[in-house]
């Protein structure tokens, strides 16, 4: 199979990459590099079923071409991490509902199977806690530049639905959870690269806000091979799916079992919520998915624990270059 991967040299991408290559498919990945790093593809380089071009999504002619070569499609292209959303919601907003547009467009000349990666954002102020994919979305106000990620990814989710009722474009939309795991960079804020690099550094571990907020963090093996399964799936498409782990931790929690893990002398600090992002920002409380649906279709189930998560990328951070392209082990 050829297998298209928009944002392959990302967090998420560059595993799934590895994973298909694993099998003995052909991959083809396009990335800008925006917030991928060819790094994570370093690896791959000189494998003759991969491919790579570095190249905006936005860039139709490049784009067709490379949906033309491939049979599926997973569009996981797209501004991500809260800070940067924060910082640059322009950029944000333009590059995940234009970029989407454009694949979808391109998928549906070719009828080629597309799977869209969103996120667990769009459950937004929701407290219908565990969030399950028929809930309600809750938007914040427009004045709060989060949420623009969050409105942006439900566009997303729409239009890849219509084009499935309107055009029998076959699409997959999978809302993931907080994906962690070697490779993911702390730059654009993600909490587990940046407690795991701050504490080895014996920097101080940053805790937003009090620390209550709580997260389920899923490990990036076990979401590929979710991510694949449903991809097979037939009964997958026009459909959307929370994927992610419902071990549930507080992010004092958190900070302090990184710190233990990496016996840092660190100190644990607490930061308002409006010196790390800005003035008036809102959090959400409590995220957790509720992931009976892909359990039921595909028999997701998570393998890692958040102990062996943590170790992962502790061993990443303070391990040698080649590390970087290690295969994880794929979820079952
Ligand atoms: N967070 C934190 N310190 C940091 C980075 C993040 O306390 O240095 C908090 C953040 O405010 C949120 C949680 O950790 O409550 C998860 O943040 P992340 O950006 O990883 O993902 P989110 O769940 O916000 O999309």
């Amino acid at each position: 199979m050829r297998v298209l991967i928009t944002g392959g040299a990302g967090f998420i991408g560059s595993h799934l990459s590895d994973a298909y290559l694993e099998r003995g498919d052909e991959v083809y990945v396009i990335d800008d590099l925006s917030t991928g790093s060819i790094e994570n593809i370093q690896h791959l380089k000189n494998n003759p079923r991969f491919h790579y071009t570095i190249d905006s999504v936005h860039n139709q002619p490049i784009a067709a071409e490379l949906v033309d070569r491939c049979d599926v499609i997973f569009h996981l292209a797209a501004a991500v991490g809260v800070k940067l959303i924060v910082e640059s919601p322009v950029r944000t907003i333009e590059t995940n509902v234009r970029g989407t547009e454009v694949m979808l467009n391109l998928a549906n000349k070719k009828k080629k199977k597309m799977l869209i990666a969103s996120t667990s954002e769009v459950y937004g102020l929701s407290t219908e806690v565990p969030f399950r994919e028929d809930g309600h979305l809750v938007m914040g106000a427009t004045t709060k530049g989060r949420w623009s990620y969050a409105c942006s990814k439900a566009i997303d989710e729409f239009l890849a639905l219509a084009y499935w009722r309107e055009k029998k474009l076959p699409t997959i939309v999978v809302r993931l959870f907080n994906t962690v795991g070697p490779r993911q960079t702390g730059q654009y804020g993600m909490v587990i690269p940046t407690f795991v690099k701050q504490a080895l550094a014996g920097r101080p571990i940053t805790v937003y806000g009090d620390g209550t907020q709580s997260r389920c963090f899923g490990y990036v093996g076990d979401v590929v091979g979710a991510l694949i399964r449903l991809m097979e799936h037939p009964q997958a498409v026009g459909q959307v799916f929370n994927i992610g782990s419902n071990e549930e931790v507080t992010i004092r929690e958190l900070a302090e079992q990184v710190k233990a893990l990496t016996n840092s002398n660190s100190e644990i600090i607490f930061v308002p919520y409006d010196e790390a992002y800005e003035e008036g920002f809102e959090d959400m409380p409590r995220r957790v998915p509720d992931i009976t649906k892909v359990q039921a279709l595909v028999g997701f189930r998570p393998q890692m624990s958040l102990d062996g998560i943590l170790k992962s990328v502790i061993e990443y951070y303070s391990g040698s270059e080649q590390i970087r392209g290690q295969r994880l082990e794929v979820g079952k």
